[in-house]
């Protein structure tokens, strides 16, 4: 064996290589806790297969974030050198069978040119198949549609967008549970079989599939065709899954299958399972014992990560959970570490003063060396609980990084990738679409006014977008518009011309995506500056957005070239130097589009000397040495979801909640804040999360905010405002409860205090001085 090899088996303990090195023939099954050194065990499993002679381009693994698998990579690599880490097969389920599907795609009906509709064609898809049923049953009734005579008007046309909502809900639900259209009607359901049946239809006619469709499509093509059946057996000679838990009922059928040859290992936690509303299945660990009978199960119980407090407390949270079906012992040989601190603010922005007050001293106590902001990270249930930290970071010129800044969903990169995509054969309206908004120079209500008339002529003449602007803009219909309109349409037609023109010369990925990026203009950026805002990130900190808009995706270009996907699409000399030929532009695309749907920042972005900014969901298998998780609060974890205005509360979902609270602990090795708000910006006060009560007292530092004695001594001016919310403040929140006007009141104060510094700002409309004035006058 390598002698990095056996360095790295040898790292291991005793479980962890027992696991790593157990006979590869037997199903292997490893449950436990979070820090307790799966993936590491994983890696040490990959190594083993390698040593028992099965060669790395045989050897598949799975993961769920692109993230991961790229985390995998490098960490096998470091081991058995970069050019054995490039062979393997590292990939997540939605990447592995879209390459399955496309070898096939005959198979299924498809060409191997097929389309993957995203959220915006899935929609244009559900319209038309409402539509085509509309039209059948009028047809049969002798009626007129309910959507009126004329169903290409503008009302009805609206109409079919609003249903399309629900529609789409179904088909994806269908979908998931594997549900044929013909299953929908012997249910009854006629009209859901009627336009999942139209809607499969229109996707094959298009020659197209949606990402529902990739895994039951490889799942038929693994049972309906022996042929496809056993090349995947000699291909796939042995497969590993980290991170199990978040497995489908759908995504365990196909790894069932690929695994008949018994030579499987999974890693996972039950307890880290918050996939669910994405169909993970913790079942999958029970199908596992009863679909591989000669499985060897090894639990890991020792936590490598976190200081013991941090799992003593993570351990006593989870035990609240009822169903749960491992019992795992997390034990830890690490010091104890200070207790974890659990903070109240008053709102959001006394919230993140506390977290930047904590982060600049950490850096100023000349621990920072120890402690680099790339060891910190803030943690949210969701994205929008981010935005103002990113803001005080931004202003005190802090470095930090988002995860899930949706890069690949910025309207800025959507254009440059829309117009790329026009390029390939078969591109269907949506990037014309996109395109043609991104490059028409006209303020909004008129670009919309030129789209939609190109729509409304395509959909009459049963024409394609781009076939409609074509014959508009070259003047064989006489149109509505302008000329000026005419003059700035005809020059998008030959900015695409001049793309396919780019792409045809066969010059290389880089080079065509440098001058497409240069063809966006300067007035879309500026529009689109607002969205890119939202969204911050590392991009606003660069004072030239296009141009770190296109080295993102020049790194991701060159990533891409280095993985072996590219060898395998297509003619390998082309691929090797990266040159523009259709194919390796078509799956760098691809590529790219598993980003967008994962909301994945790649790693090498990810500066060791930044803070990261990330949702739970997203940090799963990660750690820092400390992290704040911010905003516990009922409401967000729990996030309780409304149906009819009625907050839906059940077990199961209660559960799944507390499991992300763990997983946000869990992700902490020295130092972990949790920290909620009394107050929304809405000035509804709010509750901390049920959860926090679950952490035993003696493992936590409960800090609150300052009481209003304190305040009074400490800011001489407040008292005089006291004694007029004191009066006010019951009336204006009707309250009946007397505590809560306390705690109300306790926030005003404090917002008061914070106008009174910045009299300014309260007399702007944006503080609380000009609210409690407004409500005092009513
Ligand atoms: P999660 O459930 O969060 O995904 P995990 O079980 O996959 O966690 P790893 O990420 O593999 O855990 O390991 C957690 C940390 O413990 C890593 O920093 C890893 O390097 C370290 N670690 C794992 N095993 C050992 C070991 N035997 N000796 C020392 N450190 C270890
Ligand atoms: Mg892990």
């Amino acid at each position: 064996m390598p002698e990095e090899y056996s360095k790295y088996l040898q790292s291991l303990n005793d479980r962890q290589r027992e696991a790593a090195c157990n006979d590869i023939s037997v199903p292997l099954m490893i449950v436990a806790g979070p820090g307790s050194g799966k993936t590491s065990t994983m890696v040490g499993r990959v190594l083993m297969l390698l040593k028992e002679g099965i060669s790395p381009s045989n050897i598949l693994a799975m993961t769920f974030t692109t993230a991961a698998a790229s985390e995998m990579r490098d960490r096998i690599g470091a081991v058995a050198g970069k050019a054995t880490a490039k062979e393997l097969t590292i990939s997540t389920f939605h990447s592995f069978s879209l390459q399955l599907c496309r070898l096939h795609a005959e198979k299924l009906g498809r060409t191997s040119e097929f389309l993957i509709y995203g959220h915006g064609q899935q929609r244009r898809a559900i319209i038309e198949a409402v539509r085509l049923l509309e039209n059948e049953k009028s047809r049969q009734n002798h009626n007129a549609s309910i959507l009126g005579e004329d169903s290409n008007d503008i009302t009805s046309l609206q109409l079919l967008k609003d249903k399309s909502k629900k529609w789409l809900k179904f088909v994806a639900q269908a979908k998931a549970s594997g549900k044929t259209p013909e299953e929908c009607c012997k249910m009854g359901d006629e009209m859901g079989g009627a336009i999942l049946g139209n809607y499969n239809g229109i996707l094959k006619s298009c020659n197209a599939l949606d990402y529902h469709d990739l895994i039951s499509c490889s799942v038929k093509l693994l049972t309906d065709f022996p042929e496809v059946f056993k090349e995947s057996q000699d291909s796939w000679k042995a497969i590993v899954i980290d991170e199990f838990q978040d497995t489908s009922s759908m995504q365990y059928d196909f790894l069932q299958i690929l695994a008949s040859h018994n030579r499987i290992t999974i890693v996972g936690d039950d307890d880290q399972s918050i996939f669910s509303f994405n169909g993970a299945d913790i079942s999958g660990f029970d199908s596992f014992r009863k679909d591989f009978p000669n499985y060897k199960e090894i639990r890991l119980n020792k936590n490598y990560r976190s200081t013991r407090c941090i799992v003593e407390a993570a351990s006593s949270l989870i035990q609240n959970n009822i169903k749960r079906c491992q019992l795992k012992d997390v034990l830890t040989d690490n010091s104890s570490g200070s207790k974890i601190i659990i903070k109240e603010c008053h709102n959001e922005s006394a919230q993140c003063a506390f977290v930047v007050d904590k982060i600049l001293e950490t850096a100023s106590n000349g621990s920072a060396a120890n402690c680099s902001y790339g060891n910190i990270a803030i943690l949210y249930r969701r994205q929008v609980s981010g935005k103002v930290f990113q803001m005080a970071f931004r202003e005190r010129k802090i470095p930090f990084n988002v995860h899930g800044v949706a890069f690949y969903r910025k309207k800025v990169v959507k254009a440059i990738i829309a117009m790329l995509q026009t390029t390939l054969p078969a591109c269907d309206d949506g990037p014309y679409r996109r395109v043609f908004k991104a490059l028409l120079p006209f303020e909004k209500e008129e670009k919309k006014r030129v789209i939609d008339y190109i729509d409304k002529i395509s959909t009459i003449r049963k024409c394609s977008f781009i076939l409609a602007a074509s014959d508009i803009f070259s003047a064989k219909i006489s149109g509505t518009f302008k000329r000026s309109q005419l003059t700035q349409g005809r020059k998008v037609l030959s900015t695409l011309e001049m793309i396919s023109k780019l792409v045809n010369r066969e010059q290389s990925i880089s080079a065509i995506i440098t001058s497409v990026a240069n063809m966006v203009p300067q007035k879309y950026l500026l529009e689109q500056r607002a969205v890119i805002d939202v969204d911050g990130g590392k991009l606003l900190n660069e004072d030239n957005d296009i141009r770190s808009v296109l080295q993102y995706l020049l790194d991701d270009v060159s990533e891409f070239l280095s993985t072996k996907f590219v060898a395998v699409k297509g003619d390998a000399k082309v691929a090797a130097e990266g040159k523009g030929c259709l194919n390796v532009l078509k799956a760098f695309i691809e590529f790219i589009s598993e980003r967008e749907r994962d909301n994945f920042r790649s790693r090498r972005h990810d500066n060791e000397k930044s803070i990261t900014l990330t949702t739970i969901h997203q940090s799963k298998g990660l750690e820092w040495d400390v992290v704040f998780i911010v905003k516990a609060n009922e409401s967000e974890i729990p996030l309780l979801h409304e149906f009819n205005g009625v907050a839906k509360e059940n077990g199961n979902l209660i559960e799944e909640e507390r499991r992300l609270l763990y997983v946000a602990m869990t992700r902490a090795r020295k130092k972990l804040f949790i920290l909620y708000v009394m107050m929304d910006s809405n000035w509804q006060m709010l509750q901390p999360s049920r959860f926090l009560k679950e952490i035993p007292d003696h493992l936590r530092e409960v800090q609150a905010e300052v009481s209003v004695q304190e305040l009074q001594t400490k800011q001489q001016h407040i008292p005089n405002r006291i004694a007029q919310f004191s009066v006010d403040v019951p009336r204006e929140m009707e309250l009946s409860e007397v505590d809560v006007p306390n705690d109300f009141l306790k926030t005003c104060i404090h917002k008061a205090s914070e106008d009174l510094t910045d009299p300014l700002e309260a007399s702007n409309g944006n503080g609380f001085l000009r609210r409690f004035n407004v409500e005092n006058r009513s």
